[in-house]
């Protein structure tokens, strides 16, 4: 017998008829012995209807009350799966993320949780019952909602599965795995069996939302067993067979099975790219622009400064797209007062490609390979960035999907 913590998409969760099937599923573990905690996702949809609700009332409402409406969907998912479970003779029991409690900080619309209480959870395990707990939810200090951020449940039941020092922490969705790019752009992309810890990281942070980046961090953090697997298969599947499918993430570098250099192209088809122009080349000068955005909450990710001609320079980088407009106007104000001189100019229309995998460290010429494929296709890079396992290129949005795909091939991703 194990403690075990599933997790369920949008998709997955996506009606009641699929939410029969989930609860069918959930109750297969746990006729097999297992203490099962699920923590579903609002129904699909769900989230971006109550999103607009709110942004129909205004462009730009305050976070705390956006929580508040944006937390919904998960209580609907959780009360109806407990239903379910009901139905088909199981005891069950829903919680919100503040019953739990599941505390977060107050950085409404993308807290981080800071403690996780199990005793609730635990007395409702040992005696028997299946535990629902909302996903991207928690609740602050003051006692207010705090949402995780979009894709954040996948957060909340890793979190969760770690604070219950849970065997496995299984991520049900609506594909079979992580692939070697996202399969719904490239047909041709292959399930992986393991991924790396490093590499998921690399491609969630890099725009593969199959997993937010921080269920990844607290899979690491925690050294968590997680595994993304499908929920659409047949819910009464065996159940040895279902716990081997699927992409496991692992923690050990020598078990990475398909040795290839290259393990995964991840995209972010929503950036944008700033260039503060001919700004004096002083020491100095990189703080005094990206402070104010910075101190505006805005997340900076690529960045180059130019040769200096004459003293003064060109200074671009990039911003996640949602925060151009902001981006703009704050620099508008903060370049104008310290550095007085400056012609800001943007392009809200660019994308990120990226090659990731471990086999990097050891492989020369992945670089070159990655350009000369890009060549080849016509397309233009405007930015590059690399770290040690990903090489990064930011390129016209319009060619993104032209280039993630010349590149799987490149690399020799397909199916055999
Ligand atoms: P859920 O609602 O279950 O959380 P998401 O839509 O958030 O599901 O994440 C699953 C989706 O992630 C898939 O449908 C797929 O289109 C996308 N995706 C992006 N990159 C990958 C990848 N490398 N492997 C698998 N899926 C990916
Ligand atoms: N329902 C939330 C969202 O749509 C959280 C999640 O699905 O993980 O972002
Ligand atoms: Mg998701």
């Amino acid at each position: 017998m194990a403690l075990i913590v599933h997790k369920y998409g949008g998709t997955s969760m996506g009606s009641t008829e699929r939410i029969k099937n989930v609860a069918k599923r959930v109750a297969k573990w746990h006729d097999a012995g297992h203490q099962v905690v699920v923590v579903p996702s609002a129904m699909s949809g769900e989230t971006n209807r109550l999103i607009g609700l709110a942004r129909e009332i205004m462009e730009q409402p305050d976070p705390r009350e956006l929580d508040m409406i944006a937390s919904t969907g998960e209580q609907v998912s959780v009360a109806l799966l407990s239903m379910a479970l009901h139905g088909i003779g199981k005891e069950a029991v829903s919680y919100a993320g503040w019953q739990v409690p599941i505390i977060t900080d107050s950085a409404f619309t993308k807290a981080r949780i800071r403690s996780i209480d199990d005793a609730k959870v635990r007395k409702d395990l040992d005696s028997g019952r299946i535990v629902i707990i909302t996903g991207f939810q928690g609740v602050d200090g003051e006692g207010n909602i705090a949402t995780l951020g979009r894709g954040g449940s996948d957060t909340s039941a890793v979190a969760i599965a770690a604070a219950l020092k849970a065997a496995e922490c299984l991520i049900y969705t609506d594909v079979d795995g992580v692939y070697t790019t996202d399969p719904r752009v490239v047909s041709e992309a292959r399930r992986l069996k393991t991924v790396t810890f490093e590499e998921m990281l690399e491609m969630a942070s890099l725009g593969s939302k199959v997993l937010q980046i921080r269920s990844v961090e607290f899979a690491g953090n925690y050294r968590m067993p997680t595994r993304v697997l499908s929920s659409l298969t047949d819910p009464l599947m065996p159940l040895e067979e279902e716990a081997n499918s699927g992409t496991l993430i692992s923690f050990e570098e020598d078990t990475h099975m398909e040795q290839a250099t290259i393990t995964g192209i991840a995209f972010n088809r929503d950036e944008a790219k700033i260039t503060v122009m001919a700004v004096p080349d002083r020491p100095g000068i990189a703080y005094q622009i990206l402070g104010p955005v910075a101190d505006a909450n805005i997340e900076v990710d690529m960045i180059i400064q130019n040769q200096s001609v004459d003293g003064k320079t060109d200074f671009t980088f990039t911003v996640p797209r949602g925060e151009y407009v902001k981006a703009m106007e704050v620099l508008n104000e903060s370049v104008k007062a310290h550095i007085g001189s400056g012609n800001i100019v943007g392009d809200a229309k660019v994308s990120k490609v990226s090659v990731v995998g471990v086999g990097m460290r050891s492989h020369v010429g992945v670089a070159s390979q990655m350009f000369r494929t890009l060549s080849e296709e016509g397309i233009n890079i405007q930015m590059i960035s690399t770290s040690e396992i990903k090489i990064s290129v930011l390129i016209d949005e319009k060619y993104m999907e032209l280039a993630v795909r010349a590149l799987h091939k490149a690399f020799g991703l397909e199916k055999a």
